[in-house]
């Protein structure tokens, strides 16, 4: 499959070699017209406040509004997926969760944690950086990976979401379980 990373900010090589490393080709993606090759999109973290003005800028905001692709977010990512986040406008309104920026308190800025993640069978090795969290999530989003109580990974049909940046670490397994759960199962339902 051909799975794209949004290349205007933050993490990209990052997610392209996670893609290649579960066995399909990543695309850097820089222009609308290239969401049409792409099965599924991929939007890495960084800050987005800079991601959205660029998006803006681009145009991706408009299109990925009213674009079906399979989504996936991490971080940064997940902000801008979400129908609502604590104190601002939201983006591309794709998740039906409210999420906090910054939310682990300055404290504990960065962390890594081995995560048990519902639909993965081994622990995900997980890096939080200055990570959002999911206050809470409404009906028809499963929640699958929480610290302490706070959510940090979602899905809802064809998008997912989490706080952490396993593009960070050698574990591959959420990229893997994106491409071969929710873009297959997504592509199956289209035929
Ligand atoms: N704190 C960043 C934001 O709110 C997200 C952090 C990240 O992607 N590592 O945009």
């Amino acid at each position: 499959m051909k799975i794209g990373v949004l290349g205007l900010q933050g993490a990209v090589r990052e997610h392209i070699k996670h893609i290649e490393k579960a066995g399909h080709e990543g695309i850097t993606i820089k222009h609308v017209e290239q969401l049409d090759e792409i099965d599924g999109l991929v939007l890495p973290g960084g800050e987005s406040t800079t991601m959205r003005r660029l998006m803006d800028l681009y145009g991706f905001t408009e299109a990925l509004r009213n674009s079906s692709l399979p989504m996936y977010g991490t971080c940064a990512g997940l902000i801008l997926l979400a129908k609502e986040v604590v104190g601002q406008e939201s983006h591309l309104n794709k998740l039906d969760v409210v999420v906090e920026r910054n939310s682990f308190g300055r404290q504990v800025d960065s962390f890594e944690q081995d995560l048990d993640v519902k639909g993965i069978e081994e622990a995900v090795n997980a890096v939080f950086i200055r990570a959002p969290h999911i206050q809470s999530a409404h009906e028809g989003v499963e929640v699958l990976s929480k610290v302490e109580d706070r959510i940090v990974a979602v899905r809802q049909n064809q998008y997912l979401g989490i706080s952490f940046h396993p593009e960070l670490t050698e574990d591959y397994k959420i990229m893997a379980y994106f491409i071969e759960e929710i873009v297959k199962q997504y592509q199956t339902e289209q035929v």
